[in-house]
């Protein structure tokens, strides 16, 4: 049986780049069954095939529908340091590219869907914890505005999966921009093979940025575009309290999508140090780290990018050493940027990165909730100044303050408040000056009410793994669709960890 699936296949990384691919089939699950299927996604890509068996049978890659190409990609990647010259998607498998409705590109990938060339020691497969993880985190990054690779689909395959323990299989379907990355750049590079990091190069810059392609530099502005596209998102996570747990080189993307939810976490309480993933152990990738770590591999991609750059390898390396030293000040205009959003300030002032630092300060050891002080930060503006007609006109040192009781002991924090208070004074004195509750409404657009958090996703996959129960999988899922605003009934949502969850710790 042939199964059209409706979606409209143009397969242009098979096409282009032979050699940097193994053709593969999937595996042929036991009992596929369709458990989720993004419908809004699948919309907008054109699936019009709503046959649950036929969706199982192609979404478990047990069958490869009309269009598809199926392939593993070759890469290489820095892994908690340690160079590894060959990876490639062991347990992935790219199905082809869709144009969505927008017109734009996109990879339709398989993950858990068996062995592949690339799968060294491993079994290929992924588990429906795992799979149900992934699909919560990523979705829920999509609905916050961070870039992302999404989740389409989930099938169980009716198989058991030996891990620590014996766990129900299935199979992920997500849909990126791409799937190259760093290390893809690093497998060519690291084998000697410089036709084909140009190759790449051309093939990425097409696809991910066309407006380079006229440049006098152009491999010089894509290692430049790189940088700020990922410094945009790490900045982004930062804004968020996102660990993304295994920032290694080859879960680094060119198009500067989140990619690879193993082993993340939102933080409940502000942690600068905060790590989750068991294998990171001295905390390489740890919130605070990811700028630097981020920084770190994008010097990996510059390297791979010298003999592109210029002829003359002393100028090569003084450009790209200038493109990947940017990168900080990059980052820190982006997190600025969103830190003023946070609190609320919609002018720019000299001191106030200074300002920023100065309140995560007063929150480090304090055990305060990250996600909920940004928000109570809105609801006190809101509630001590109803009477008043200017901000210097607040006073945020009541005792009906809300967000001095997230902290352990606020006298520092209360100390900042006056400082944000004359900030927001001075914010006042702007031309366009903000109102009260358009104000508001910048800091609650800007400070979402709901991150998945950890307790809720365990308790999803729970229900899921063990009774077959999708309903908290499937309400977590619909509450987090919209995190700024608030849902009657899911208050639940907003809370942190009870104290009885213990310390977090995640597996990939
Ligand atoms: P990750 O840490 O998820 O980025 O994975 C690193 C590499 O290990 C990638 O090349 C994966 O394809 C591969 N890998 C992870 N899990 C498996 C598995 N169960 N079977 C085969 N390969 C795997
Ligand atoms: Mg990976
Ligand atoms: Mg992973």
């Amino acid at each position: 049986m042939n199964i059209d699936l409706g979606l409209t296949f143009d397969n242009s990384y098979a096409r282009n780049l032979e050699g940097f691919y193994a053709t593969c089939p999937g595996a042929k699950a036991s009992s596929p069954e369709l458990v989720k299927l993004n419908t809004s996604l699948a919309n907008s890509i054109g699936l019009s095939n709503h046959d649950s068996a036929q969706l199982a049978e192609v979404f478990s890659g047990s069958q490869a529908p009309i269009g598809a190409s199926p392939l593993a990609q070759v890469y290489a990647g820095h892994q908690f340091g340690g160079f590894s010259p060959q990876l490639g998607d062991g347990r992935a498998l790219l199905l082809g590219e869709v144009l969505d409705e927008g017109g734009k590109r996109v990879d339709v990938q398989l993950k858990g869907s068996g062995r592949t060339p690339f799968s060294r020691g491993g079994d290929g497969k992924a588990v429906l914890g795992a799979v149900l993880r992934e699909y919560i985190l990523s979705e829920a990054m999509y609905a916050l505005n961070i870039p992302t690779t999404r989740a389409l689909a989930v099938v169980t395959t009716g198989e058991q999966i030996m891990r620590t323990q014996l766990l129900p299989g299935a199979v992920l379907t997500r849909v990126a921009s791409s799937h190259i990355r760093v290390g893809t750049f690093q497998f060519f590079a690291s084998r000697g093979e410089q036709d084909k990091v140009k190759q790449l190069a051309d093939y990425a810059i097409e696809r991910h940025y066309p407006q380079l392609k006229s440049s006098q530099q152009v491999y010089l502005d894509f290692l430049c575009a790189v940088c700020d596209k990922q410094a945009e998102l790490v900045a982004r996570w930062l804004l968020v309290g996102f660990v993304h747990g295994v920032m290694n080189t080859d879960n680094m993307t060119i198009s500067g999508e989140t990619i690879d939810y193993g082993p993340c976490a939102f933080m409940d309480d502000y942690d600068p140090k905060a790590v989750f993933s068991s294998i990171d152990r001295d905390g390489r990738y740890s919130y605070n780290n990811q700028p630097v770590l981020a920084q770190w591999n994008l010097a990996r991609l510059a390297e791979t990018l010298l003999p592109l750059i210029s002829d003359d390898e002393e100028e090569a390396v003084a450009k790209a050493t200038e493109a990947v030293t940017k990168f900080w000040e990059v980052y820190q205009g982006y997190w600025l940027t969103g830190m003023r959003e946070k609190l609320g300030i919609s002018t720019e002032e000299e001191g106030d990165l200074a300002l920023c630092e100065q309140l995560l300060e007063s929150m480090s050891g304090q055990e305060v909730d990250f996600t909920l002080l940004f928000r109570q930060l809105a609801n006190d503006l809101e509630t001590s100044s109803l009477e008043s007609k200017s901000a210097e006109e607040i006073n945020l040192e009541s005792t009906s303050c809300e967000s001095d009781k997230l902290f352990n002991d606020a006298d520092k924090f209360i100390q900042w408040k006056k400082l944000w208070i004359a900030r927001l004074s001075l914010d006042d004195q702007a031309k366009e000056k903000l109102s009260l509750p358009e104000r508001v409404a910048m800091m609650n657009a800007a400070n979402p009410m709901y991150i998945p958090r950890n307790h809720q996703v365990e308790r999803a996959i729970e229900a899921a793994e063990q009774r077959a129960d999708y309903e908290p999988f499937e309400n977590l899922l619909t509450v987090l669709e919209t995190p700024f605003t608030l849902q009657s009934g899911s208050e639940g949502y907003t809370k942190s960890a009870p104290k009885s969850f213990g310390p977090y710790t995640t597996f990939c």
